[in-house]
């Protein structure tokens, strides 16, 4: 019985916020195109992450240009929220997403163009691919965590209230948006916690009446197209939690946090901590400040009427686990029963055979057009610029996508005179040449 294959000329993997993205503008520019998605739109924002997980930026930020969330501009939208969000919109234009299918294998055909990709639904012929399977594929936990069958380990995409872990203290290991969340959360639901803080930047939550956001799009920042030398490394520190606040790692450690610098190891139920602490505090209160600054000269050049706000700059007294921060720790004699893994994701392309990966597997591209004639890649940290992995930053990311394939497509469709003669017989309009 022959195999029917389905033939396709854009084939886009992930049906998260880059998928979604592509699809418009895809569709906008006439490309027949077509999404898997394994599991269920934005599925990511329903499954992976934790109950009470609110989006980092206010809703009139955290969206795409063409449609508005149902709450009010500056409030924070919970994750359901956001999936839900992501679901109108590709309802919006009809995009042509199929729901349940997982892309397998994609290849490129030999001595013909276009690729062969495999699905857990049959096969399908695609001139063009686009992997938009999301910035944060794998969870990541070093190789430095204990094998102790009594401590409970999980990576933070697991987390998802405190309910799930058992009785006792909880070491979180990582301090960027989701570690500082998912400590804070524990804190207050009476959780003796140990918060690990390495590099990170600590941006004001809001100030002299603007949200962060709103800075670092007026300063831009959300522009940059590389990370500062240094700091590619470094996480940063924001939430939307209650409303919104700043993260502020004194004001945690006073309301009971401690807090400890990098993770070294484990030997003998005995973790050491790196003495980088105070470092790592007293360098996100310099991006802080830096932002401030940065703020009120912006306020000044452009003359605007923004209310001052100098309590912003006062910085708690060091509390006691910065004043004589812990180098290492008996988890059993502190009571720790769990471990949460908040150290961040790598991507998984095993799926994609094609020549445009470095020796590490990191994805070769120029803004998301890739080496590799017709696969491109959406959705990954600094595709373009800072904002490449954020939801209002992939939609302009697939903007530039889509219009190279429009593009493409136009050089395919060329024919020479002789072809488009026997093509179809040119009629000229009279007197054009
Ligand atoms: C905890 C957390 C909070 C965040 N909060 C914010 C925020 O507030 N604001 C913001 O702008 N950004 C936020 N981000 C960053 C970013 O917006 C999200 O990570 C977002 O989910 C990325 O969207 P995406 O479409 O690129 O990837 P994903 O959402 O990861 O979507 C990729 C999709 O591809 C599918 N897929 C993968 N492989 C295959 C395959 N082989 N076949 C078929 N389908 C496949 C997956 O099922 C998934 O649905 C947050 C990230 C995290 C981890």
């Amino acid at each position: 019985m022959a195999v029917e294959i389905t033939r396709i000329d854009t084939l886009v993997v992930g049906a998260g916020q880059a998928g979604v993205a592509m699809s418009e503008h895809l569709t906008k520019l006439g490309v027949p195109h077509l999404v898997l998605e394994r599991e269920r739109i934005a599925e990511r924002w329903r499954t992976m992450r934790w109950d009470s997980l609110v989006a980092n930026g206010p809703a009139w930020h955290d969206r795409f240009p063409g449609l508005e969330f149902d709450i009010d501009d500056d409030a924070f939208p919970d994750k359901e929220k956001v999936a839900a969000y992501f679901e109108a919109y590709a309802r919006r234009f009809n995009a042509p997403i199929r729901t349940g299918v997982e892309v397998k294998k994609v290849r490129r055909n030999a001595n013909r163009p276009g690729f062969t990709v495999e699905t857990s639904e049959g096969v399908i012929e695609a001139n063009r691919v686009v992997a938009a399977t999301g910035p944060f594929q794998r969870p990541v936990i070093p190789a430095i965590a204990p094998q102790d069958e009594h401590l409970l380990q999980i990576h933070s995409a697991d987390y998802r209230n405190p309910q799930q872990l058992p009785a006792g203290a909880v070491l979180v290991v990582g301090a960027g948006s989701s570690g500082t969340q998912i400590a804070d959360e524990l804190m207050q639901a009476g959780r003796q916690v140990y918060l690990s803080v390495g590099a990170h930047d600590r941006p004001p939550r809001s100030y002299r009446n603007r949200d962060f956001c709103w800075w670092l799009g007026v300063l831009g920042e959300w522009d940059q197209e590389t990370p500062k030398a240094g700091r590619e490394h470094v996480t940063i520190a924001v939430s939307g939690a209650g409303g919104g606040k700043t993260i502020d790692f004194r004001r945690l450690a006073h309301q009971g946090m401690t807090l400890v610098g990098l993770t070294r190891s484990f030997e003998n139920g005995v973790v050491q901590f790196a003495g980088d602490l105070v470092d790592n505090v007293r360098r996100g209160d310099e991006n802080y400040l830096a932002l401030l600054d940065a703020a009120d000269a912006y306020v000044k050049r452009n003359g605007l009427d923004l209310p001052e706000e100098p309590e912003a700059r006062i910085i708690p007294a060091d509390p006691a686990c910065m004043s004589e921060p812990l180098r290492e720790l008996d988890l059993v004699a502190a009571g720790v029963t769990s471990i949460i893994w908040a150290t961040g994701f790598a991507t998984d392309f095993s799926w994609l055979e094609a020549d445009t990966f470095d020796a590490n597997g990191k994805p070769q591209h120029q803004r998301g057009v890739s080496r590799e004639p017709g696969i491109y890649f959406l959705g990954l940290p600094w595709l373009s610029r800072r904002g490449s992995s954020f939801i209002w930053g992939v939609w302009h990311d697939a903007k530039h996508v889509a219009d190279h394939i429009a593009t493409q497509r136009k050089y395919t469709a060329y024919r020479d005179a002789e072809q488009r003669h026997v093509d179809a017989p040119i009629t000229r309009l009279q007197g054009v040449k």
